[in-house]
This record gives C-alpha cells, structure tokens and sequence, in this order.
C-alpha cells in the first residue's frame, strides 16, 4: 500500500537524533519552558525570519491567541477563506467575533483578492491569510488592500513552514501569524504543538502572557489568560526535525513536479497552480476531477491512499448552519465535490510516485 502519509518511516530515519534529544530532556526533567524551547523558539525564528517567536499548545490555540492579541474591536468582521481547515474560522469565533467567509482562486486555492474586496464593511478587522496545501497567498495583494482599509493579517502557515512569497517566507509577512505542529504537518512534532511568529515584539509579549496565564512572573499575574505551552519534549523534537525539514520539503516539490509533468495530458484532471512568485512546499497536492470517488476507490483498490481536503466548504458545514453565508454561491463551495489529495511527502520513492500516475493514467484510459 502506498501510505498517504508515513510518520513512522520518517521517525526511523531520524531515530538517532530524535532519541538523544528526547533522552536529554527526560535527563533534565525541565519538562516546561526550558532551554530546548528557548532554543527552538530562536532556530523557528531564525527560520522563518521573523524577529519573535513564542511556542504554543497548537496551531488552533496560536490562531485564537493572536487575534485575542491583536485587541480587535469586540464583535468585529474577520475574513476567513471557506476553503480551509475549520480551525481557521474556530478562533474567530472563539474570540467573539464574526466570521466572513470569502472564496478561494480557483487553482491555487487560496484566499481569492476579488471576493476579499467585496467582503470588507466598516465592521471588518482583519483578514486570515491561511497558506492553504503549502502555496504562499498573494500577500502584496492583501497588504495593499488591508492598508486601505486599516485591517489587520493574520497569516495561518499550519500548511506552509518555509513556503515563500516573492522570495519571503511567510509568517514574518502580516501583522502576526501562526503555525501548527500537529504530527502531519510539514514540520510536525510527537503530539500537539504550534507557534506564533510577529516581527512585533509587544504583540508577541503579549501573546507569551496570555498563554501563559498572564503573568510576568511567577505568581504575578497582570490579567487573566490561559494555559497554552509547546512543552520541552515537543520542542527537542521540533529541534531536530528543522534540520531536515529543507531536505524534506524539496522532496515534495519534486514530488509535485513529477505528478505534474506526467499528469498535465490528461483533461480530465485540472492540476494546481503555483503562482510565479509562489515558493510552494506541497504540504497537499490536490487535484480536482469529477468522478472523484470514482477515482479515489480505483486507487485505493489499487493500493494508494489518497486524502480529501476538505470535503465541505466551511460555509456548508453543520457548525455554520445558522450562519447567513451558507447558501451563498462560491466556487470552493461547488468544488468540494471535486477535490482529491494524492500522496507527497519524504515517505514515498520515485516509485511509488510513478506508480501513482500510472495507476491514474490506466483509470482514464
Ligand atoms: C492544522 C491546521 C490548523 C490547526 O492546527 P492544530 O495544531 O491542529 O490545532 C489551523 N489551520 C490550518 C489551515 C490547519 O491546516
């Protein structure tokens, strides 16, 4: 079987390093903040070029810290893209305000400039720029436009860690911006996990305080906050896979390349755009074909895994049923139906990705 995603394979070929870093933490019993989260903290800067970093319980947390943050006036309008993981629209949510569903580009998915312009009223705060399956938004785009309308960004990278924009990798890119490190991320830790980066440096003291029940010191507490912590074991891990996760991320943007030189003669498959400025990282490869299930049991039946990402809009979604957007007509509403994830990551060979595309080209032969 060809594992859509493979997290054992990978542990095995980084089992040494995972291991002693791990051992030294349980040596050191600093099971909380500690020198192997400082350090993290300074490496995933550094990474990402941003000034601050602060780690995180996980990626859904990080999102709801930022905004909380960022003091946005109570009940305001956020932008969220409909095409996205429901913890993007979650922390709007959670942190009393409105989510504003917009629509997604047709081909590289993520959050469409059109749609955002029509979507701002004089209640709108911010946008959620989400770097959906790894390719980067068109960040110049939403600068451009949240400067005219005094909106903050929130950038969600849980898809993107060293995706770049013109060059820049995100998270360092609007006004604050989160990530996630669940175990099948790209960089993805041994359990829960996340960060927040902001080349603000009171923005991300204040996000320090509020995951850390709002204090500066040990019993001092200035406000009430909350209990959000990457813990030392997460970040001992996250240390080691950052050293590879350049190596990991090429492979997956071979990965794409392959799939799209030996899939692009095929009509019947509409494969995803990367921008000229995009430094995509394939966190996903989606491609979207009509007879999805179709497609998807062949394969399985045929021995891949593929994955679907996601198959209801946010809008259409139970949680949102009382929500006013949800019979608005959207593209990414009509192609949920459509969408299919193949396998890409470090866990496959050569052949195994040849094999993928053969098995697609015998469907619709
Ligand atoms: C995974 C994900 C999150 C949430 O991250 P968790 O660490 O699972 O809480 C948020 N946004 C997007 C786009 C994601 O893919």
């Amino acid at each position: 079987m060809i594992k859509f995603l493979d997290l054992s394979k990978q542990y095995f070929s980084i089992k040494k390093e995972v291991d002693h870093a791990v051992s030294s933490v349980l040596n050191e019993a600093s099971f909380i903040g500690g020198p192997h989260l400082k350090s993290f903290e300074e490496n995933f800067a550094r990474y990402v070029g941003a000034q601050n970093c602060v780690g995180v319980g996980n990626g859904t947390d990080a999102l709801e810290i930022a905004i909380e943050a960022l003091d946005l006036p109570k009940n305001s309008e956020i932008l969220v893209p409909a095409n996205s993981f429901i913890a993007s629209s979650e922390a709007v949510t959670r942190t009393g305000h409105k989510v504003v569903f917009v629509d997604a580009c047709p081909n590289s998915y993520v959050i469409s400039l059109e749609d955002v312009k029509k979507k701002i009223t004089s209640k709108t705060s911010a946008i959620i720029a989400v770097h959906l399956y790894g390719h980067p938004c068109d960040m110049d785009g939403l600068v451009d436009i949240a400067r005219g309308a005094d909106l903050k960004i929130i950038e969600d990278c849980a898809q993107a860690h060293g995706a770049k924009f013109k060059g820049k990798t995100v998270g360092s890119l609007g006004d604050i911006a989160t990530f996630s490190f669940y175990p099948g991320k790209n960089l993805g830790a041994y359990g829960d996990g996340g960060a927040i980066t902001s080349n603000d440096k009171a923005l991300a003291e204040s996000c320090r305080m509020i995951a850390n029940h709002g204090r500066i010191a040990k019993y001092e507490h200035q406000f009430e906050g909350r209990n959000s912590r990457l813990d030392a074991l997460q970040a001992s891990i996250l240390n080691v896979k950052l050293n590879h996760i350049e190596n990991w991320t090429a492979k997956r943007v071979e990965i794409a390349d392959y799939y799209i030189a030996n899939l692009s003669n095929h009509p019947e498959i509409c494969l995803p755009i990367r921008q000229p400025w995009a430094d995509h990282v394939y966190h996903l490869f989606v491609i979207r074909v009509s007879d999805r299930e179709a497609l998807k049991k062949f394969l399985y039946d045929n021995g891949v895994e593929t994955g679907v990402h996601y198959p209801t809009a946010l809008p259409k979604l139970k949680a949102y049923e009382l929500h006013r957007q949800r019979n608005e007509k959207m593209l990414c509403s009509i192609h949920d139906s459509t969408l299919l994830s193949l396998p890409i990551g470090d866990h496959l060979s050569e052949r195994d990705v040849d094999y993928v595309c053969k098995q697609i080209q015998k469907f619709y032969h």
